[in-house]
């Protein structure tokens, strides 16, 4: 039996993948835990590179950033 919350949260870390691909090159070791709140930053997303937040706080990261355009 699959998740459905998982399934959800793995496709939202895939979009983030795909956006944050776009922005920098790979090559860039990941954090192991979030710089923001220390939580432990899924595997997921240690495999992109050059991860240093876990999805929520690079959520809010994202989402601030937005706000000061
Ligand atoms: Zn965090």
């Amino acid at each position: 039996m699959v998740d459905l919350v998982d399934m959800a949260e793995e496709f939202r870390a895939r979009q983030m993948q795909e956006s944050i691909n776009a922005r920098q090159q790979f090559g860039t070791a990941s954090e192991l835990d979030c710089d923001d709140c220390g939580e432990e930053i899924p595997q997921i997303r240690r495999e992109l590179g050059g991860v240093t937040r876990c999805i929520q706080c690079q959520t809010n990261f994202e989402a601030k950033q937005k706000h000061f355009k």
